[in-house]
């Protein structure tokens, strides 16, 4: 972060004294910034997209210059945060929260208290596609099957943990627990590869629509007492339904439950460049929610507290109150 910017200052400085004239007016230095996302059929990638475009239009005049990474996901983003590598990050709230409370995968690492919420995004249900071949009716249908638990640093695989625990289940109650990408169990599935997949995703997306489409895949609900249990005690989960008719081969809405995906940083990260990045997305908001269909729900007033549970970052703060809407 402070070193990126310092670099870019010091390019300029150079860029300024060698080729510019005396006349030249002066101009804010550029300054870089990226945004951690996920697989580039998830929904991250796209939402850093779009955030990124946003910012980047207002570039002559904020000289920010916004790009997206493709990571594994909101794990490793927050992480990547924490190590002053990102300056902001998709992370579903559930591992927003675990992280700036040092609960859960986060113990050993402890709170992260300089964590700093941004604003939320869209809702993601956990959402566990079958082969059609395979059979399953139930998530109990899996023991003994292939079934795709998720990358490490994917907030999929750590919610997938979570899910496993809460069921009382051990990975090997699966025949393989594979570990492949989002961007690669869409295609396992249909190859006969794997029976299943499990993944924290908004709808709809392309990751989903794929094998749904290609090769017929089923949504699989998640529900059951282990699960009730589940979201009763802890504040970041909620029961959802996946609507019907979204997806190829899937009429019927399917029950489950989920997260919502937040736009993380850390109070680290400057106020202004947050507050440009913020004012750059509300300002544009009805462009921002054409960018992609998962947004389409989107409302300011809900995004600035639903599924946030560290403390909003300074630069927002500033932007919501100018707003009126804090
Ligand atoms: N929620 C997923 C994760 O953190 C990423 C979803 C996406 O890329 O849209 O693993």
């Amino acid at each position: 972060m402070s070193k990126k910017l310092k670099i870019s200052g010091v390019l300029s400085a150079i860029v300024c004294a060698g080729l510019v004239t005396a006349a030249a007016p002066s101009v804010a230095a550029d300054r870089f910034v990226t945004i951690g996302t996920g697989g580039v059929t998830g929904v991250y990638y796209a939402a850093g997209g779009a955030i990124c475009r946003l910012v980047n239009k207002d570039r002559k005049t904020t000289g920010i210059r916004c790009s997206v990474e493709s990571t594994g996901g909101s794990v490793y983003n927050i992480n990547a945060i924490r190590g002053g590598e990102l300056d902001l990050g998709v992370a579903q709230s559930d591992w927003q929260y675990n992280a700036f409370k040092g609960e859960s995968k986060f113990k050993d690492a402890g709170a992260m208290s300089e964590l700093r919420a941004v604003f939320s995004l869209h809702p993601e249900p956990f959402t566990v596609l079958a082969r059609k071949e395979a059979n399953i009716k139930s998530f109990a249908d899996f023991k003994g099957k292939r079934f795709n638990v998720g990358n490490p640093g994917s907030g999929t695989r750590a919610s997938m943990d979570e899910l496993l625990g809460a069921l009382g289940w051990k990975i090997t109650d699966f025949s393989l627990a594979s570990e492949l990408k989002a961007d690669e169990h869409g295609a396992a599935l249909c190859d006969n590869k794997i029976d299943g997949f499990f993944y924290g995703v908004g709808h709809p997306s392309a990751n989903i629509q794929d094998p749904t489409t290609t090769c017929g895949a089923k949504l699989i609900p998640l529900t059951g007492p282990a699960i009730d249990k589940l979201v009763a005690s802890n504040p970041f989960y909620a029961k959802v339904e996946i609507p019907g008719g979204i997806y190829a081969n899937n009429p019927a809405a399917t029950p489950t439950y989920g997260v919502m995906a937040t736009f993380v940083s850390s109070s680290k990260v400057s106020p202004d460049l947050v507050y440009q990045i913020v004012k750059a997305v509300f300002e544009n908001f009805d462009d921002f929610k054409k960018l992609h269909p998962a947004f389409a729900h989107l409302a300011p007033k809900d995004m600035i507290k639903n599924g946030l549970s560290a403390p909003l970052h300074d630069g927002a703060v500033k932007y919501y109150k100018e707003k009126g809407w804090m």
